[in-house]
């Protein structure tokens, strides 16, 4: 979608191939991919104020594959095995192993799960390559987390066969801080963002409770399909 418009038939949005008209439109673009969309309907969205309060995190992830599971070997002293660890020490910042079979039977571990912006900025530089230098600075921070830390097993930490490096410029999102608006304020404002107009917002973005993530995203279609459709769809509280 490139842009979004009133139209005498309704509300037009224009892709690279087609136009369409619709006369209810719920957009579920998170804020930061509405902010790349043009049309006095997307601006008219991006000038209210409760749309300005939500902030997108910047995460790295960097996702390395191993001949060798190196981190099976990592278990606490009473034999537990470890599948996630953070660290503020270096900006690997966080660790996950997977469980999911079709991660760990290829042998692959997200080595960089990070979500400072210092850090941010420094793989997206080491990103830029050569790719040996990146992959330097990410066995520091393994070596740092596992090599030998006094709570679990000395671990050697081998040699990655493929590093894929990737950023999201809004993983999840935050209120901007000095704002007036709560989480819930946000949730019921994207129902309805532009008063006397038939279009909605749903995204983890518009529901920035603890914060975001898929639960997030689901219950603010949820929300609208409720409010606009009167559907009563299950979902939304915890049951009892
Ligand atoms: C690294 C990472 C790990 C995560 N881990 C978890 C987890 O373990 N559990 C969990 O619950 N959640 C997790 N999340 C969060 C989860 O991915 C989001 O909460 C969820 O995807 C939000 O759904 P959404 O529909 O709001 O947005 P999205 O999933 O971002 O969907 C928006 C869609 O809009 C499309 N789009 C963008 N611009 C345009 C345009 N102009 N026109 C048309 N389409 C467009 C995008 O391509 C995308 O498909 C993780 C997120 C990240 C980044």
């Amino acid at each position: 979608m490139q842009s979004i418009d009133k139209s005498p038939a309704g509300y037009l949005i224009k892709t690279p191939r087609r136009a369409i008209t619709a006369s209810t439109l719920v957009i579920a673009l998170p804020p930061v991919a509405l902010g790349q969309v043009q049309g006095g309907i997307a601006e008219s969205i991006r000038a209210q104020a409760e749309f300005q309060a939500l902030v997108g995190v910047r995460v790295t992830t960097i996702t390395q594959w191993y001949r060798e599971p190196w981190w099976r070997g990592i278990v606490t002293a009473n034999g537990r095995h470890v599948w996630r660890a953070w660290t503020t020490g270096h900006c690997i910042n966080s660790v996950e192993i997977p469980l999911e079979e079709y991660a760990s039977t290829q042998n692959a571990i997200r080595v960089v799960y990070n979500d400072q912006t210092d850090c941010a900025d420094l793989w997206a530089r080491l990103a830029q390559g050569p790719l040996e230098a990146l992959e330097r600075e990410v066995a520091i921070g393994l070596n740092h987390l596992f090599a030998d830390n006094g709570v679990t097993r000395p671990v050697h930490i081998g040699t990655p066969s493929r590093t894929v490096f990737r950023e999201w410029p809004d993983a999840w999102y935050y209120l901007r801080s000095g704002n007036h608006f709560s989480n819930r304020d946000i949730f019921r404002w994207a129902v309805q963002p532009l008063p006397g107009e038939d279009v909605a917002l749903v995204s983890d973005g518009y529901n920035p409770q603890r914060s975001g993530w898929a639960d997030a995203a689901y219950k603010s279609s949820i929300h609208y399909l409720n409010q606009r459709f009167g559907m009563g769809l299950p979902g939304l509280e915890r049951r009892a």
